[in-house]
Parts: C-alpha cells; structure tokens; sequence
C-alpha cells in the first residue's frame, strides 16, 4: 500500500510510481477526472473505465449536503456511483471557501450555510474523516483552509497553521477508526486507505515551509499542495512550488491540487509532481474546446514544444468538416463521428450528445498526455 517510485528521470524531476490503494494499483503521474457530485459531467462510469482510468475525484462538500450522510451510512460511494475501482476524496476546504456564501472559521472547523437550503453546516477535521472513512474511498484528505491570494500575510499564515493543526485532529482520527473499521470491511479486508496532508502557505517559500515539515512529522501517505492556481500570476507559483517539492519525502505521493492546462501539467511533472485533479477538460468539451496532439507529440513534449491544439467545434470553418476531431491517438466512440456533425449536435440542437463526446474526447487527451509523460520519464527522455 502507498507509493512505490519506479523510475527517475536524471534531466528533471519527473518520476513515474505505483500508487497502491486498496482497490488497484494506479500508475504515475496521472490524472483524476473530477466527479465533484458524483458525476464527471456529461459522462458515465464506463466511460471513463473505457478510457483508462483507475482513479477519479469526488468531494465531500458537496456529497456532504447532498446526497448527504444517511445515504452513505447505507451504501458506500463505490456502489453509490458502480465505480469498481479508486476514489480519491477531496475534504472540501476549498469550496467552503470559494463556495459558501455565509461562513465562519474556528480553530474546531468551519461553519458555512448549503447552497441548497441554506441550513448551518459544521465541518470539522474529524467530522470530514468519518464522512470519508463512510464513503469508503481509497484516499482521503484533511481538512484544510485555503485563503485567497489576495489575503494578506496574516490571514495566510493562520491559514497554514491551522490548516496543521486541523492535520493533526484529523490524522489522530484516522488513526483511530481506520483500522477497525479496515477489518470489518467485506470488500478489501484489512487493507486501510490512504490519508493525505495538504500544505499551505501562499506564495511564500517560508511558509510553505513550515507548513510541509508540519505535516512531515505526522507522517502521511502523500503530500497534496493546495492554494497554488487560484488566480495569482502563474509565474509566481513556479519557484515556490519547485521549492517545496525539493523538501518533500521522495518515498511519499506528490499531489498538486486543481492542476491544470496540459503545458502545466508538463511543468509540474518535470518538477516532481505525481497526481493531477482538473475540471478543464470535461468544462472545455461542455464548452466546444477539443484538444489535439500534433503530429510528433511525444518528441515535441520531450523537447518542451507547444504539442497541441485546442479548437472550437461551434467555428464556421468546421461547418463542412467530415474528417474526425483526431484520426490518429483517439480510438474512442469521440472520433467516430465527423466534426460537422458534432457541431451541427453543439450549435444546432443543444444536444446532450455532444457534450459527451466532447467530455469523453478531452478526458482521453489527459489520460493518453499522462501515459505518454510515464513513457518518458521511463525511457529517461525527460
Ligand atoms: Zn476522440
């Protein structure tokens, strides 16, 4: 259980591993497709199966309030959803803060009003473990406080360092009712998730820091960086991420939270970045965004080259347009029908369709970029 480093590479960063969960074994890098309700939008289980995928993201926020806990005491989310394999839960601290309208921060948790109905909703570091531990996913989260990149130094130290001392609430709980509830468990016997720490700190190196040798002396299976892409300028982000990957255990998962475009993907893997969740492509396809490889792709990433394309089915060029949105990587049900037709199904109908092809198509990009970034690194080419 946990992660296995496999291969270096000796011109980068870049790593490829096993994450072992109790449901299989997931190759890295990789990407999760974000099912934030349950559902990666437009598309189904199989689907994403189809793909390739092994792992995907669901949030406690939102399966908090709804469908909510009464469900998940009856079925767990693997059968809820009829996902065989690994579900990685996200805590839920970035939406209380980007979401919630009402909310107030203590170090005990945070109270936020549902969007829904607009009734108190306590989430507490232990509260937000059972709930997971419920769900019987294969990795967990802490609870954490992501502050805005606009807040001021203060507020973002007292972000990290409660965001620590919510860690510790919350690993102490884990400890305590994972193994129990580990050997009751009918489907994977004695095999306990996996729990992750999420690290704070703004833009600053110092923080980020602390906040990362906090988490280090509570020993987690990974190490998830939090509160980087969420509007700052990009070029910031870069040196302090590189920074705090240097201090981090080589022997834990490296997870970079809401990441990203595909070029940042690249980026991120070359500076030692295993994991990757991301609503992009599946918004992109909802939206008429397609990504495509150009010819070469893999020399060109190798070499740090632009390596796509993204184009708009809803275009007036593509209105007479027979050939497929790829006819080269893609084998899925996506590139089977002509791009005239998809945009007749976009533009025309409003169909249903063709958001999910269009979702199914992009999810395809990430998984094939992510393989394709393994090899690599395997093949010590990056
Ligand atoms: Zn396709």
């Amino acid at each position: 259980m946990g992660f296995k480093l496999i291969g270096q590479s000796k011109k980068t960063q870049a790593r490829a591993g096993i994450l072992r969960t109790r449901h299989n074994d997931v190759l890295t890098p990789c990407f999760m497709p974000v099912a934030t309700h349950g559902v990666v939008k437009h598309v189904s289980m199989s689907d994403i199966k189809r793909i390739g995928y092994n792992l995907i993201l669901a949030n406690v926020y939102h399966l908090y309030q709804k469908p909510g806990a009464p469900l998940f005491k009856k079925i767990n989310l693997h059968d809820f959803m009829q996902w065989p394999d690994s579900i990685l839960t996200d805590s839920g601290g970035y939406q209380v803060f980007s979401l919630a309208k009402f909310r107030k921060i203590t170090d005990t948790g945070a109270i936020f009003s549902s969007e829904i109905d607009g009734r108190k909703i306590e989430l507490t570091p232990q509260e937000v473990i059972k709930f997971q531990l419920m769900l019987h996913t294969d990795i967990l989260m802490v609870l954490d406080e992501c502050p805005s990149f606009k807040s001021s130094v203060y507020e973002i130290a007292a972000a990290f360092r409660r965001t620590s001392l919510w860690a510790s609430m919350a690993k102490q709980t884990f400890d305590k009712l994972a193994p129990g509830l580990a050997l009751k468990d009918k489907v994977t016997p004695k095999q306990l998730p996996l729990l992750f720490g999420i690290v704070q700190g703004g833009l600053s190196t110092h923080f980020r820091r602390i906040s990362l040798e906090d988490l280090i002396s509570m020993d987690f299976d990974g190490y998830a960086f939090g509160g980087f892409f969420v509007g700052e300028p990009e070029e910031k982000v870069w040196p302090v991420l590189e920074y705090t990957l240097s201090l981090t255990p080589t022997t834990r998962a490296r997870y970079l939270m809401g990441a990203g475009k595909p070029e940042q993907i690249v980026k991120a893997v070359k500076l030692g970045v295993d994991m990757f969740d991301c609503v992009i492509p599946s918004r992109n396809g909802r939206h008429g965004g397609y990504y495509v490889f150009r010819q070469n792709y893999k020399k060109l990433i190798a070499s740090g080259k632009m390596f796509y394309d993204m184009y708009d089915i809803r275009r007036r060029k593509f209105i007479y347009n027979l050939g497929p949105m790829d006819d080269t990587y893609c084998q899925q049900e996506c590139c089977l029908s002509s791009i005239t037709y998809l945009r007749y199904l976009y533009n025309n109908l409003h169909e249903g369709l063709a958001y999910r092809l269009l979702s199914i198509h992009n999810l395809n990009f990430y998984y094939t970029l992510l393989k394709t970034l393994r090899e690599l690194i395997l093949e010590k080419k990056i």
